[in-house]
């Protein structure tokens, strides 16, 4: 054993999540360590959806580019088409001045431009050290880590567990879990199609269920199959080309002739949750905390919202620079948010069960989705768009707990956006003109960057602070409304 390793964060899981909430904390310049078992990204066929509010949070960091300035009216809106439990009935929705609603892009390439995001700011990264052991107390938590054939201790203020759907973390610090069994099973597979123009392309359903199939004629194509027959079996139950065929032939009602398979891997829609995100020290981000179908391609961007959900809070208690209660809320925000998810990706599965008893049910809900305010509630919740943190009070803001557009603002210094104000990753204060309310800010200016409008116009509140994450904190009128707002979430000034 050698000697004991000090930080202020242990991430442990250096998978999209781990790597994203990485960067957020190497931002503000905690001294952070990420452990990650493997020794490099695999290329596994995972996500390849980042939706509308993820792009919106990435476009709040600056990784994704902007619309060029008047390029985008700001009432203007871009429309894509997407699928609901296999139906292709749903239109998702986003204003154009957040750039696209839909960014397509494979899950190892947005892990491999994130590990080199959070390198660039000095986290120290282990790849091929694996955590093994965890505890934790009210001075510190201490994790033990196996790195070939030697073990260390790594001594940290907190310790994220970002290692996945079976995570040591979770399973260690005793968070226990709510879980939903699985109703069908399905195979990924990466094959090559050897009839590639007479296979159907896209969702397909007949009575023995549901598959999807995207064909590529000149490479591999992605196949899904949902088979509702036949009882899951173990994830590492073993996995060969026979039984996509048996099982594709099975669903379609026909042959279909494939080889060359690239990769075969099981997935269901087994559903789990933890019941707390946070004990103590010890905090859960992505599958560590959440897992369910792939259905609406949501699992990578729910966990890629609880890293921007957490970074902020924990970058700020680390350094002391906002009272511990800020960490509390990040399960109170995030744990719904995972609910609302688990729940629509059951419904899905529900309305996917394929018997003719079922068809009733499916033209009903097709028939809703065509009209534009369910459209709309349904495109919202899974483009993470409905996301909202805090229903406004009586009396206080619309804006208040929800994401602020990305409007562009005439300030004092010139004309910024919402989204450039916040690539820092620090909490922004817009508080119109120079008077009472900047001044009273300015106390705070440590910890928030205050930024002075020329007008209230297009917020309508004379000050708004905006989270880093991109969410409304809170909006105040007068000078004592702004201190208490500033102090309950960062502490006297
Ligand atoms: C087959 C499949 C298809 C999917 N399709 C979609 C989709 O279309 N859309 C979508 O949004 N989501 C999809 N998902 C889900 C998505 O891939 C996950 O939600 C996402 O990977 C979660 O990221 P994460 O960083 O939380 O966890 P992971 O990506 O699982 O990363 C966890 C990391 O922790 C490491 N680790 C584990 N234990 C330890 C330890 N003890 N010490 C150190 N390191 C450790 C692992 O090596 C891994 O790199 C799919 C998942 C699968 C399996």
């Amino acid at each position: 054993m050698t000697e004991a390793h000090r930080t202020g964060v242990l991430i442990v899981g250096g998978g999209p999540v781990g790597m994203l909430l990485a960067g957020e904390l190497g931002l503000h310049g905690v001294r952070t360590t990420l452990i990650e078992t493997l020794t490099e990204t695999h290329d596994e066929p995972r996500a390849g959806t980042l939706h509308a509010r993820t792009a919106q949070s990435l476009l709040r960091r600056g990784y994704l580019a902007e619309p060029a300035p008047g390029e985008r009216d700001p009432d203007e809106t871009v429309l894509v088409p997407f699928h609901f439990g296999g139906m292709s009935a749903l239109t998702i929705e986003a204003p154009a001045i957040e750039g696209p609603p839909i960014v397509g892009q494979s899950q190892a390439a947005v892990e491999r431009f994130l590990e080199a995001r959070a390198r660039d700011r000095g986290v120290d990264i282990r790849r091929g050290h694996e955590g093994v052991a965890l505890r934790a107390d009210a001075d510190a938590a201490r994790v033990t880590v196996r790195h070939g054939d030697d073990e260390y201790p790594i001594r940290a203020d907190y310790v994220v567990g970002c290692d996945g759907a079976r995570s040591m973390v979770r399973r260690e610090a005793g968070i226990p879990s709510t879980s939903h069994p699985a109703t069908f099973a399905g195979i990924l597979g990466l094959v090559r199609l050897l009839d590639p123009a007479s296979c159907p392309n896209g969702w397909v359903h007949t009575d023995q269920g549901w598959m999807l199939i995207n064909v590529n004629p000149l490479g591999q194509s992605r196949l899904l199959t949902h088979d509702f027959t036949h009882p899951l079996p173990g994830r590492d139950a073993p996995l060969d080309l026979a039984e996509l065929q048996e099982t594709t032939a099975r669903i379609v009602g026909r042959e279909v002739p494939m080889d060359q398979p690239g990769f075969l891997g099981r997935f269901s829609d087994f559903c789990r949750i933890a019941d707390r995100y946070r004990a103590g020290r010890v905090l859960l981000a992505g599958d560590a905390a959440h897992v369910h179908s792939p259905l609406g391609g949501q699992g990578l961007n729910l966990g890629l919202q609880d890293a921007f959900n957490l970074g902020w809070k924990l970058a700020m208690v680390a350094t002391g620079s906002a009272p511990d209660s800020l960490l509390d809320t990040y399960h109170t925000e995030r744990h719904p948010v995972g609910e609302r998810v688990i729940a629509n990706t059951r419904a899905q599965a529900a309305l996917m069960r394929p018997g003719p008893e079922q068809d009733p049910l499916r033209d009903l809900v097709r028939d809703l989705l065509s009209f534009d305010e369910p459209n709309r509630y349904v495109a919202d919740l899974i483009s993470g768009q409905s996301v909202a943190y805090r229903p406004a009070a009586p009396g206080s803001s619309t804006l208040d707990g929800h994401f602020l557009p990305n409007v562009p603002l005439e300030t004092t210094e010139g004309p910024r956006t919402v989204a450039g104000l916040l690539h820092a990753a620090r909490p922004v204060l817009l508080v119109n003109g120079d008077g009472d309310l900047a001044e009273a800010a300015r106390k705070w200016q440590d910890r928030v960057d205050v930024v002075r409008l020329r007008t209230s116009e297009p917020l309508g509140a004379a000050a708004t602070l905006c989270r880093p994450d991109g969410y409304v904190a809170f909006t105040a009128a007068t000078r004592s409304g702004l201190e208490d707002g500033l102090t309950t979430w960062f502490g006297p000034a």
